[in-house]
């Protein structure tokens, strides 16, 4: 028995979104659980779309989400290379091999001709498959067709009157009538080979047992099946993951929410929360807390893989945001919010800050707020803030400055406040908080207190009592 061999094949013609990494996360799960290996293949034949730089960025968006591959482009592997691209002779020799078999012919019908047959096909109700006009050419018309130049298409010969079946992992059995498929092309007149030829041939001599894709790939599995069968290969395990829509129930499109791993990293989502907001994605955990990929992989079962489209939802993406940012350990937190409150916060107090604030934020803007409500030299006040303070009394702020003392606890000092002013619950709280952060919500003032100083706090207690006492 081979161990366990899974892959991701993008075509680097743009950004990972939610779809493809989807389908990487998944395929890396169960490689991970398996003790096997995630392989990395760069599906590059369209030479015109695909991009180098693209290929840099998935791997780093694979890299960042920790989905690394144990073989493949970027690493090391005895069955490269693994661009699409550089393998033409291997694809050459298979092709030859099913030439010598008689399996494949040349065809010389043109895109015009083509074209009628598919429309007499759809008038009369039979599903659009080539006509196999050229699959009885004697072999000397052929080479006098092609002597004259005539642009011809390399055809798979697909068995007559069979049916094709499979076990997907996912949708179960399948069954597909070889004849409603036809001859299909394998290479087209410009040289280039068709994607169900490359992409079968890589899986099985890659060594690839288990493939997950998208279920748009799904008809394309039956003439894989019929190609590798042809040329005695090894045919890998074929599940096909439902795709994901929006609200809607329309496929994700970027007008409708779909997000490419980069915004979602600039955005300031966790790893974390991409993963475990994705592995749910089509995907039942009996566990319904933060897990790491490790937890995500063990867990990982291709019978909890569902057949409904999933549906994508951002308040549950934001959800595991939220759960990261609280699991998310202080000097990650502090490094990953720095940017945003640098302008506020003393260095060494970075994760402190960090700490203290992470209940009220869920990406690292959200922090800025709450840098200046701690550190700034003049607090902004909310315009709630503002009202708060207007209805207290006077005397309040004097006598709060009056009661603190230096590195006072938060609550030793409210309870004071209490006990001197008579003003308790909201009516001791919220003026507290107005005065001492310009807002009147946020992190638990027991965290910040401590933060803003002595100083600081008695600062900003008394300016009120100025403005209150000349009012
Ligand atoms: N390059 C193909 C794609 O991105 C791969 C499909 C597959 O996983 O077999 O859709």
């Amino acid at each position: 028995m081979p161990s366990l061999k899974t892959r991701f094949a993008p075509s680097p013609t743009g950004l990972l979104h939610f779809g493809n990494v989807r389908t990487a996360l998944f395929n890396a799960l169960l490689a991970r659980k398996e003790g096997g290996t995630f392989l990395l293949r760069i599906e590059d034949t369209d030479q015109e779309r695909s991009r180098a730089e693209y290929v840099q960025h998935l791997q780093e968006d694979l890299r960042w989400l920790g989905l690394d591959w144990q073989e493949g482009a970027g690493g090391e592997g005895a069955a490269g290379p693994y661009f699409q691209s550089r393998r033409s002779a291997v694809y050459e020799d298979y092709l030859q091999r099913l030439e010598h078999e008689g399996k494949v012919y040349p065809c010389f019908c043109s895109a015009a001709e083509l074209a009628v047959s598919r429309k007499v096909q759809a008038a009369t109700g039979k599903p659009p498959r080539y006509s196999g006009r050229c699959a009885h050419l004697k072999p000397d018309e052929a080479a006098r067709k092609k002597q004259e130049g005539l642009p011809y298409t390399v055809r798979f010969r697909m068995p007559k009157g069979e049916t094709i079946v499979f076990q997907d992992m996912v949708r179960g059995a399948q069954r597909f009538p070889s004849d409603d498929i036809g001859d299909f092309i394998i290479r087209r007149s410009d040289g280039t080979f068709a994607f169900f030829f490359v992409n079968a041939i890589d899986d099985a001599v890659m060594g690839v047992t288990h493939v997950l894709r998208g279920e748009d790939h799904l008809t394309n599995s039956p003439r894989q099946i019929a190609l590798l069968q042809a040329l005695d290969l090894p045919v890998p395990g074929y599940g096909h993951i439902s795709l994901i829509v929006d609200p809607k129930g329309a496929p994700l499109s970027k007008r409708s929410g779909s997000m490419s791993v980069q915004e979602l990293r600039e955005i300031g989502y966790f790893p974390d929360a991409v993963n475990n907001y994705l592995a749910r994605l089509g995907h039942t955990y009996g566990a319904s807390g933060l897990l790491g990929l490790d937890q995500l992989a063990a867990l990982f079962d291709i019978a909890n893989l569902g057949r409904a489209p999933a549906r994508y939802d951002r308040t549950q993406l934001d959800y595991w945001q939220t759960q990261a940012v609280l699991a998310a350990a202080p000097d990650f937190l502090a490094r990953w919010m720095w940017d945003a409150v640098r302008e506020f916060v003393p260095e060494g107090e970075s994760r402190a800050f960090a700490t203290a604030v992470r209940d009220n934020v869920l990406f690292p803007h959200d922090a800025k707020i709450w840098a200046e409500a701690v550190y700034a030299d003049a607090l902004p006040l909310s315009p709630e803030a503002r009202a708060v303070l207007d209805n207290a009394a006077p005397a309040f702020f004097r006598q709060a400055a009056e009661l603190l003392t230096p590195e006072m606890d938060f609550k030793v000092f409210a309870d004071r406040v209490k006990a001197a002013t008579g003003a308790q619950g909201k009516g001791l709280f919220l003026p507290l908080r107005a005065a001492l952060t310009g807002q009147t919500f946020g992190p638990e003032m027991p965290r910040l207190f401590p933060l803003m100083g002595f100083e600081r706090a008695r600062r900003r207690l008394s300016e009120h009592v100025l403005s209150t006492d000349i009012d």
